[in-house]
Formats: structure tokens, C-alpha cells, sequence
């Protein structure tokens, strides 16, 4: 039974948005019996806590950054379900080492993460790839941000856990809108700009993001991908 339906955010059918810092800046969501991402170090008692009463088989993370895998160890543990990724951030996400990809990993932004937001390692229990269903999503290819960066995409309704392909948020500022990530954390900025084009093209309607507040698209999707 669904019992704390009231303080997790219902973006669609069978689709939760759990909200981990003020003004949405950081988000996972529960799709199904799925729980895509895991916030930062600190964030799993509050990522349990909106669990509570749900039922959640697997954890996947779309990739291997700091405010992704933060939790996913203390999670997978507790609940005792498995840890999913990419094959290209697998190595990356059992060994923690989160800002390997970042053009400049010795920043002191990517210390800070290193020291305050990584979790631990933890082994992951199979990959996932293009082709491939997350319950009735389609898990789609997004590499860029990272090499091992994966969407996930319900045809039926259009909604897409766009991860860090797209932020719909100034991380500096938090001012809301879309955006690319910051090139400071990403891996490759041009294929993510492909990826961006590939999320376009399969016309999603409600996007929900790493890093902002949900979009029901109603054309800024397009004024964006114009800019870029
Ligand atoms: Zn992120």
C-alpha cells in the first residue's frame, strides 16, 4: 500500500520525484520498483524515508557523478537490491572514483565533491544498455556528461529521466531553466550536445531532471535546442 504517497511528488503514473536540497537542485526518482539515482553521501536516510511503504527491487543511477552513487551503497545495502549502471561508468561506480571524467579532476570543486558528496563504491550487479527495458522504460544511450550517462524514456506518456544531459537549473544560481551542465563536470560537451538532440527526437512531454524542477514541456524544449 501506497502510505506516504502525499510527501513524495507524483510527476506520472508509477513515476515519484523525491526532491533531495531546496529548489530541486538535486533529485532522484522512483520509477516503478526502480529507484533511478541516490543524491549525495548524506542523502540516504532521507531517500529511505520517502520509500518507506513502496515497494523498490533495484537501484540504477544514470551515471557514476558524486550527486548520483552519493547514497547507492547505503541504499542497495539496506534494502538489499541490486546496483545497475552503464558498463562505461561500472569501474567508476564500484571504486567511487566520481571525478576520474571531469577536464579538470584536481579542481577544488572536484576535491569538495570527493571529500563531502562521493559515496563509496559498490559493486554492481549487472549493466545495462541501449535496447534494453527498465520496467517500462526504455533505457536510452546519453553518453557526454559521462561515458557511461543513461536516460530513461516511457513512450506511452513521453516521460524521460533526463539525468545530466540536460539541467533545467543554473547550479551557480539555481535560477530554473534549461541549460547544458556545466563543462567543468563534463566529460565531453560535444557528445552530450548529440545526446541532447537524441532526448529531442523522441519528443518527450514531461521531463524530470537531475538537477531542477520537472518540465511539462510545452514548447521550451524546442526554444532550447534552437540556442544550442
Ligand atoms: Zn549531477
Amino acid at each position: 500500500m501506497l502510505i506516504n504517497q502525499n510527501i513524495m511528488n507524483q510527476v506520472a503514473k508509477d513515476v515519484y520525484q523525491i526532491s533531495l536540497m531546496p529548489r530541486n537542485s538535486i533529485n532522484c526518482y522512483l520509477l516503478e520498483d526502480v529507484l533511478i539515482d541516490a543524491g549525495i553521501r548524506s542523502s540516504g536516510k532521507k531517500i529511505l524515508k520517502k520509500l518507506e511503504g513502496f515497494e523498490v527491487n533495484t537501484h540504477a543511477i544514470t551515471h557514476a557523478h558524486a550527486d548520483h552513487q552519493g547514497a547507492s551503497k547505503e541504499i542497495c545495502e539496506k534494502l538489499g537490491i541490486p546496483f545497475i549502471c552503464h558498463e562505461y561508468d561500472k569501474r567508476r561506480a564500484e571504486q567511487g572514483v566520481v571525478a576520474e571524467e571531469y577536464p579538470n579532476p584536481n579542481n577544488f570543486i572536484a576535491k569538495f565533491q570527493m571529500s563531502y558528496w562521493a559515496g563509496l563504491g559498490h559493486k554492481i550487479s549487472r549493466t545495462i544498455k541501449e535496447g534494453e527495458k527498465i520496467g517500462g522504460f526504455a533505457v536510452i544511450e546519453t553518453p557526454g556528461h559521462a561515458s557511461g550517462h543513461i536516460s530513461f524514456f516511457r513512450e506511452k506518456d513521453g516521460v524521460l529521466i533526463v539525468g545530466d544531459v540536460i539541467n533545467n537549473m543554473n547550479l551557480l544560481t539555481t535560477r530554473v531553466g534549461l541549460q547544458e551542465p556545466p563543462k567543468m563536470f563534463t566529460a565531453n560537451a560535444e557528445q552530450n550536445r548529440e545526446s541532447i538532440k537524441k532526448l529531442f527526437n523522441l519528443d518527450p512531454r514531461i521531463l524530470c531532471f537531475g538537477h531542477g524542477p520537472v518540465l511539462y514541456n510545452s514548447g521550451e524544449l524546442e526554444k532550447f535546442i534552437k540556442k544550442i
